[in-house]
């Protein structure tokens, strides 16, 4: 068998259109056009990085994107005056913090902060435990894990009654993936770093969400023959025959794994393009929830 591959940039391309023509028909009706406060503390290059792709996705979409850059050295009172002005700003639809934030600063209090009709990221306490309680909609699902959720929905992979397995139990990905599969009526078991014969959990799987951060960790024959992998892992594997002298992997082995599973997610151009179009799904649906 030869896995189907699913196109994650084929996939966020067609969304991110559709949040184009939804933001297009807002403001040919007179409605303000979506906005997204970026909050960057420090010199981090690899979240500064992170931030400027995210306003250049909004200035592609139409959406106006407010940003705001403190010195590693900020407060927690500064940065905490600052949330609660964007929360009071109704210029601002979203609001992202980037993290990690530096260590001096209460990352929790911040998140807990946002309004969380304005939580784009969806990582407030409140958006996270109204999705892990049932009958509760959280405002906004966090971006990564909604992505993993459509990337499988598009592809038309059953999720009712199915086996999956989540390798991860991050609240930026594993915790909140496998939320979304159990309220989408999976059977879900979630591994972790003390799962023992983690191989043997994987083979019962139907789907597996893999997000350790292990590079080409989950072998092909951990696969069950037809499965469907979704790789959220961004891993450097050093490969001095590219000229950076490495190249990306995911958290699964591809090149054993394509040949087992029913659908397979590549690493790049998989869930990674999901994380900026739910970003800015989000901040439109942010700006529909607060028209009233
Ligand atoms: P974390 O480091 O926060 O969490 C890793 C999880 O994997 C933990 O739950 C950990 O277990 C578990 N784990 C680690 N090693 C093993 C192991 N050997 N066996 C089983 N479980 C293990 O990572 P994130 O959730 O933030 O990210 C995971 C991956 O996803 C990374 O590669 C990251 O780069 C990528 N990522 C990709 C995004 C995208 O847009 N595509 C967005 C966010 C992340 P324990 O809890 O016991 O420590």
């Amino acid at each position: 068998m030869t896995a189907k591959i699913i196109d994650g940039k084929a996939i966020a391309r067609q969304l991110r259109e559709n949040v184009k023509v939804q933001v297009d028909k807002r403001a040919a009706a007179g409605k303000s056009r979506p906005g997204l406060a970026t909050v960057l503390v420090g010199n981090r290059v690899d979240s500064a990085a992170y931030v400027k792709s995210k306003q250049k996705a909004c200035a592609e979409m139409g959406i106006e994107s407010f940003g705001f850059n403190l010195p590693e050295t900020v407060s927690q009172e500064e940065l905490e005056k600052l949330v609660k002005k964007l929360n009071a700003d109704p210029k601002v639809n979203g609001i992202l913090v980037q993290l990690p934030l530096p260590a001096h600063l209460d990352e929790e209090c911040v998140l807990q902060l946002i309004d969380i009709t304005k939580d784009v990221d969806g990582f407030s306490p409140l958006n996270l435990g109204r999705l892990a309680q049932k009958g509760r909609e959280p405002a906004f699902v966090p971006c990564t894990p909604y992505g993993c959720i459509y990337l499988l929905e598009q592809s038309g992979v059953a999720i009712e009654g199915a086996n999956a397995v989540v390798l991860g139990r991050s609240n930026i990905v594993g915790m909140p993936a496998a939320l979304l599969l159990i309220e989408r009526n999976a059977t879900v078991t979630v591994c972790h770093s003390r799962t023992r014969n983690l191989p043997d959990v994987v083979r019962e799987a139907d789907i597996v969400i893999a997000a350790i951060g292990r590079a080409e960790m989950v072998r092909g024959d951990w696969i069950k023959p037809g499965a469907a992998v979704i790789d959220v892992g961004i891993n450097r594997k050093d490969d001095p025959s590219t000229e950076r002298g490495y190249r990306l992997v995911g958290d699964v082995n591809y090149a054993e794994a394509v040949k087992v599973a029913g659908w397979i997610t590549p690493v790049p151009g998989g869930v990674g393009p999901m994380t900026i179009a739910m970003l800015m799904n989000n901040t439109l649906r942010g700006a529909e929830m607060q028209d009233g």
